[in-house]
């Protein structure tokens, strides 16, 4: 006996999707829980790999066998034979992988039709214009997907039977222009492909389920894969479902829709969804014509819309998710197509998660862990002012929220090409196709004149949390001409617009948008998620403004706080570029003396903000020449200086002069004058400042005089730092706020160095507690950014109350990368070709520098048990990294404010999938 290679819906596991893909999997629990689904059977994706295996491309052994005894097992329920010529059983035959690829496989409807089976299908029915309409729509599917015939061929011909019957929409053509169609379909099958069409049943059906095979390996399908990384494990090879047909287009009894069971936009619990009278399978996706919201149903047909209701209630019940599902109504009767958890957008995603919750559906556990934490960035996108005055062009449905502005670009090749080059592109078509993705990808938002809700360009926008505006159909775009009208105005390519897909309104130009605001149910997940938690989300922070925002994002404290921006402002360069120029300890310390008071605000302001919460101070880290001016720019500079005191010379000798001159003359020919000695000065500090910057100018900055090797050569930098950071504490203390510095030390390899620094806390300390009278508390830690202090951690920890994983350095010097080196030369094609699976300054190379992570937490806990260690390289906002923190012990990480929610989430995560 051979395999099992199919599955009838009452016998498939409905919980083995990698076996049955998503579709055939539901289509079998839906079954099995009693829903009414049309009787069929699933062919295995394992049927699939093995077809794509076979060098000849032939079905394996044993398939069409079990196809034939699952079809008859099919004709019995239905009462109805395949092939037949009275009551002739018609399927349909789809794609569906374990992963749902919407659009990116195809289906073929009305499968065993030929001149015999319609008119059984006729006489059955009585009715020769829904059996025309099987047979155009069969014929043009099947030749299109099986046989490859270009779809257009069969649009020129349907257009010309349109025209010259004089009707608009597909449902107004009579039987004879439908039979018209279906001649005309036939011959350009016959002469496309130098063949008949085919017209055995069974051998369409072998050709159709061999073409769904093929298509998991067309360009389309392989762009979607790698574009979402999919990966084999998650879903390998198509099922092919063979599922009875039921018909929507039988009349104004019958009907086809699609639907969420909550607003997959807002989130809102109301069935959201579109279908059409007299329609079938794809043509509410397509936007043949404009579909009606599905609350119009309950006026059309009320007791299908009831059980439409009760369906909705039912799937949710059962899947404890959101549904995304497919139903057809066929005189009277509903039946269920599809089903599958829906993607929504953030913000839907937030909402439903506690709903569900407050309704008994699922619980806080569950509510968290549907939430992907990268996800969240989407909440964190901006919006259109709402103060703006700017007038709408146009309106359209609001199709996935959010605003985005870009320049029109009207097909998805020009799209994806000016994306490529940093541009910011707004895909404006009539309507899209799954041919489009790839604009789709490069856009910052889409914009369709045509389709509804559930079209093709809103469904795909929603999956990536792009904005859109589907069906604006004021604008009337011209494709060719690379123009859109709308009223009497118009944008070309290129052309800037503003589109509001949380409103459906378009603007011409650019629109101001304003930061997106936390919403109540948003914080209601985060702090569910920090209930569960065990990590602490820090941010980073460096001014008082930054520490503002990063507490709005809910951050517990600051993680890292690098002074260095502090010195960057107007005011300070200059004393910091006099610090660094002078030549004698005196004037350093004297310029030191200058900024003292000016960083000492600086940390009482943060300290103020985050109160009572930890802030981690990092003394000065980066090389100091990053403060000074290139050396070119400065001989470029003295060179024009020069020059300049040359003209003022020859203008002191037309000068000598000005005794003849009256009084205004000698006036105006004074001003606007420089004295050269000024100039002479300038120039000599230049000169000064050059002799600096040659003389610091260090062969591989980033291995070199920086952090505390760079403190340790001048104290009296540090010994600033240290004494501004104790003093903001101490005036903070008298003034009641509660403080919790951190002392941190950059780019340390040893305890030598720690000590040394440590000595000069200690000191400071002293003098500050006695000239403000009070005792300060404070912690002194170190990065860990340097293997050698990874690989002397214990060693550290006698010094060190905490560490911190400074993840960027780390990496660099865990793999011997510079990192700008790495991303443009040679780092996008290690990954490429699979050397590297990711961008290790991306996502935190667990294999490498997390296993030295892991090891230096646990030799510094032996020493120090209680050892706060936490992380604050960029890697401390990514999820995947955030997990593995957990795993190791961490006790915080510390990313950059927008991204704490995500990094919250996340630590819930780590907790939860822990359990499972
Ligand atoms: P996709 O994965 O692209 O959604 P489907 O396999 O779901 O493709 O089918 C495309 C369309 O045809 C859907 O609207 C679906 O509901 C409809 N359809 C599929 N099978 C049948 C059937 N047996 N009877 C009626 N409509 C069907
Ligand atoms: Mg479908
Ligand atoms: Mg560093």
């Amino acid at each position: 006996m051979s395999r099992k290679w199919v599955y009838d819906f009452t016998e498939g596991d409905g919980k083995n999707k990698k076996l049955l893909g998503g579709k055939g999997a539901n289509l079998c629990e839906m079954t099995q829980i009693d829903l009414n689904v049309p009787p069929g059977f699933v062919i295995t994706t394992e049927a699939c790999l093995a077809y794509l295996d076979d060098p000849e491309r032939r079905l394996p052994e044993g398939v069409m066998e079990q196809v034939h005894a699952n079809l008859a097992a099919v004709e019995k329920k239905t009462g109805r034979t395949f092939g037949g010529r009275e009551k002739p059983l018609l399927v349909s035959v789809r794609s569906g992988s374990a992963i749902s690829m919407p659009g990116m496989m195809d289906t073929i409807l009305n499968l065993g039709l030929n001149s015999q089976t319609l008119l059984g299908l006729i006489n059955g029915t009585g009715n020769d214009r829904f059996g025309y309409d099987a047979y155009r729509r069969f014929i043009q599917l099947f030749g299109k997907v099986a046989l490859g015939v270009p779809e257009e061929k069969f649009d020129t011909e349907f257009e010309a039977v349109k025209q010259k019957a004089g009707v608009k929409h597909d449902v107004d053509l009579s039987t004879s222009d439908l039979t018209d169609i279906c001649d005309r379909f036939l011959k350009v099958v016959q002469l496309f492909t130098h063949k008949p069409f085919p017209t055995d049943p069974y051998e369409q059906l072998e050709i159709a389920i061999k073409a769904v095979f093929n298509s998991w390996m067309g360009k389309r399908a392989i762009d979607y894969r790698r574009e979402f990384k999919i990966t084999p494990e998650q879903a390998n090879g198509t099922a092919v479902n063979v599922v009875a047909m039921v018909f929507g287009n039988m009349g104004n009894d019958s009907a086809t829709g699609v639907g969420f069971t909550r607003d997959p936009g807002t989130g809102e619990n109301v069935m959201f969804g579109e279908y059409l009278v007299n329609a079938q399978g794809e043509d509410v996706v397509a936007g043949i014509r404009t579909p009606k919201p599905v609350a119009a149903m309950a006026q059309e047909l009320p007791k299908q819309f009831n059980e439409l209701m009760e369906l909705r209630r039912k799937l949710e019940a059962h899947y404890k998710e959101v549904q995304d599902f497919e139903y057809t109504i066929e005189k009277g009767t509903l039946y269920c197509l599809q089903t599958r958890n829906g993607k929504m957008n953030a913000t839907a995603l937030v909402r439903t998660s506690v709903e569900m919750v407050k309704t008994g559906l699922i619980d806080k556990r569950q509510a968290l862990l549907r939430i992907n934490p990268e996800m969240l960035n989407q909440l964190l996108f901006p919006r259109l002012d709402p103060k703006n005055s700017s007038k709408p062009v146009a309106k359209g449905l609001p199709a996935s929220p959010g605003a985005a502005i870009g320049i029109a670009v009207f097909d998805a090749d020009r799209a994806e090409k000016l994306g490529r080059t940093g541009e910011r592109v707004i895909l404006v078509r009539e309507e899209t196709k799954p041919e489009d993705i790839h604009g789709f990808f490069a856009s910052q938002g889409i914009l369709t004149s045509r389709g509804g809700k559930t079209s093709h360009a809103a469904v795909v926008a929603r999956g990536m949390g792009k904005p859109c505006v589907s069906g604006a159909e004021g604008i009337t775009v011209d494709i060719h001409l690379k123009v859109a009208r709308v009223g009497d105005t118009e944008f070309y390519e290129g052309d800037l617009i503003t589109i509001d897909g949380t409103t459906g309104l378009v603007y011409l130009g650019e629109v101001p948008m304003i930061e997106a605001e936390f919403s109540p149910e948003l914080e209601t997940i985060l702090s569910w998620a920090d209930e569960v938690a065990q990590l602490q989300v820090m941010a980073n922070a460096d001014t008082p403004e930054d520490s503002v925002r990063a507490l709005k994002y809910g951050a517990m404290g600051i993680g890292l706080c690098r002074t260095e921006r502090m010195f960057n402002g107007v005011e300070r360069l200059p004393i910091m570029v006099e610090m660094i120029i002078a030549e004698t300890k005196e004037d350093r310390i004297a310029a030191l003396g200058k900024l003292l008071p000016i960083q000492r605000e600086d940390f009482k302001q943060i300290f103020e903000v985050m109160a009572p919460r930890p802030v981690t101070i990092r003394l000065l880290d980066p090389p100091i020449h990053e403060f000074l001016p290139t050396e070119k720019q400065l001989v470029d500079e003295i060179k024009e200086l020069k020059n300049l005191r040359e003209t003022i010379r020859g203008m002191r000798v037309l000068t000598d002069a000005a005794h003849f001159m009256n009084l205004s003359e000698i006036k105006s020919k004074i001003q606007g004058f420089t004295d050269p000695e000024l100039v002479d000065t300038v120039i000599a500090k230049k000169e000064t400042m050059l002799k600096k910057v040659r003389a610091l100018h260090e062969v591989n900055p980033m291995l070199g005089h920086r952090g505390v090797r760079l403190g340790l050569t001048f104290p009296e930098i540090y010994e600033m730092q240290i004494r501004a950071v104790l003093e903001a504490t101490a005036e903070c203390l008298k003034a009641g706020i509660e403080v919790h510095p951190e002392i941190m030390v950059p780019q340390v390899c040893t305890a030598q160095e720690l000590k040394r620094v440590k000595e000069w806390v200690l000191e400071i300390q002293k003098s500050v507690e006695k000239a403000y009278g009070l005792a300060l508390k404070f912690k002194f830690g170190s990065m860990l950014e340097v293997v050698r202090a990874c690989m002397r951690a214990d060693n550290l920890a006698e010094e060190a109350e905490f560490f911190s994983f400074g993840t960027n350095d780390l990496t660099q010097a865990t793999f011997s990368f510079s990192r700008e080196d790495a991303e443009n030369k040679f780092l996008p094609m290690y990954n490429l070709s699979n050397i590297l699976q990711d961008n290790p300054f991306e996502v935190l190379d667990v294999k490498g520098v997390g296993r030295l992570m892991e090891q230096a937490v646990k030799w510094g806990r032996q020493v120090r048990a209680d050892m706060k260690v936490g992380i604050c390289g960029e890697h401390g906002g990514h999820p995947a990294s955030i997990i593995f923190c957990h795993k190791i012990g961490l006790s915080y990480v510390s990313c950059s404010g927008p991204r704490v929610p995500i990094a919250r989430l996340a630590a819930a995560h780590a907790v939860l999938l822990e359990k499972i």
